[in-house]
């Protein structure tokens, strides 16, 4: 408490800040503002009526958060020009697929999935896990993933047929993918931060987060919590794409799609996490089952690609052209 001079290393925490006990501090994480950047960009209106707080209190808390929090630094245009330069692809195992990605799934780039229950979402995250391993000229990255599961659907069974059907060693590519099960949002969070300790250790090329949303649409329900969520949504998306640019990683999320608000709006394709999730995922591909067990993908919202829809399959050996 009564932080006097502000060290550029440190990371502070909602207790450094003056007049912050630990009281307080709890009040501001149950209303959801778990770090000092976000009090930093919280209105003093929406701190004081979440958290319970007086008005002074919150304009003080929040000005000693903007001083204190870690906002990132300026990057010459130089600098980012060389790590877009990095930018590489990883194969779906569907040339169609990876066509109407321009070529694969980028890194540096969040790429969403999403669909109804049984689309094949959780198939292309287990083919993602075995391709990423792959020598660049087989469309992989020689590298190790990450794989965030947040519905208990990962099967090694499946990276097995899959892996033995590219002719991997299936027990070397088991060991390559690391697997933890986040067992709600703030632990999926945190997950992303445990990915950054593992990434020193291991070359982690790929981050999977299978489901994104889930967690976050049943413990968020209800039009009050929505803003939270969201918030929530937010700062874990740009937790994923700052591991993307560091680790020049490929980040593949899938997500579901709401059928009640689709109903609402019109449109049976609505994915769940609404401007947030849409505007931080650089692709979003929506995946729909077509006749004789063949799956459709079609690209949606994307700043530099063609809309467009392309059939491929789902077979015991994984993800193929149809
Ligand atoms: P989602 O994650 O979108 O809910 P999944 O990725 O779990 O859906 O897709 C499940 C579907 O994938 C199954 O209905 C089946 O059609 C197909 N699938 C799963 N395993 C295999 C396999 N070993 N061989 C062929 N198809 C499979
Ligand atoms: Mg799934």
């Amino acid at each position: 408490m009564g932080l006097v001079k502000k060290d550029e290393k440190k990371d502070y925490t909602i207790e450094d800040l003056p007049g912050v006990g630990e009281a307080t501090a709890e009040k501001l994480r149950e209303a959801g503002y778990t770090d000092l950047l976000e009090l930093a960009v919280a209105s003093p209106k929406d701190l004081a009526e979440k958290a319970g707080i007086g008005a002074g209190t919150a304009q003080k808390i929040i000005a000693a958060a903007r001083k204190y929090a870690n906002v990132g630094d300026f990057e010459t245009g130089d600098i980012i020009f060389e790590r877009r330069k990095k930018i590489v692809r990883l194969s779906t195992g569907s040339k169609a697929l990876d066509n109407l990605l321009g070529g694969g799934l980028e890194t540096q780039a969040i790429t969403e999935f999403f669909g109804e229950f049984g689309s094949g979402k959780t198939q292309i995250m287990h083919q993602l896990a075995v391709n990423v391993q792959l020598p660049v000229e087989k469309g992989g990255l020689e590298g190790h993933a990450v794989f965030i599961d947040t519905e208990n659907t990962f099967r090694p069974e499946r990276i097995k047929q899959m892996a033995e059907a590219l002719g991997l060693d299936p027990i070397e590519t088991l060991k390559n993918i690391h697997v933890a099960r986040a067992f709600n949002s703030s632990h999926q969070m945190l997950l992303v931060e445990k990915a950054k300790e593992l990434a020193e250790k291991y070359p982690i090329r790929l981050l999977i987060v299978d489901s994104l949303t889930a967690h976050f649409r049943v413990e968020y329900v209800g039009r009050g919590t929505l803003h939270e969520r969201q918030q929530l949504l937010n700062k874990h998306m740009h937790d994923l794409l700052q591991f993307a640019d560091v680790h020049n990683a490929v980040i593949a999320v899938t997500n579901q799609v709401a059928a009640n608000v689709g109903i609402m709006f019109g449109d049976p394709t609505q994915p769940i996490g609404g401007h947030i999730v849409g505007h931080t995922a650089t692709y979003r591909v929506y995946l729909r089952r077509g006749k004789g067990g063949k799956r459709i993908g079609r690209l949606i919202d994307s700043p530099c690609l063609p809309e467009g829809e392309v059939v491929f399959k789902i077979t015991p050996e994984g993800v193929k052209d149809a």
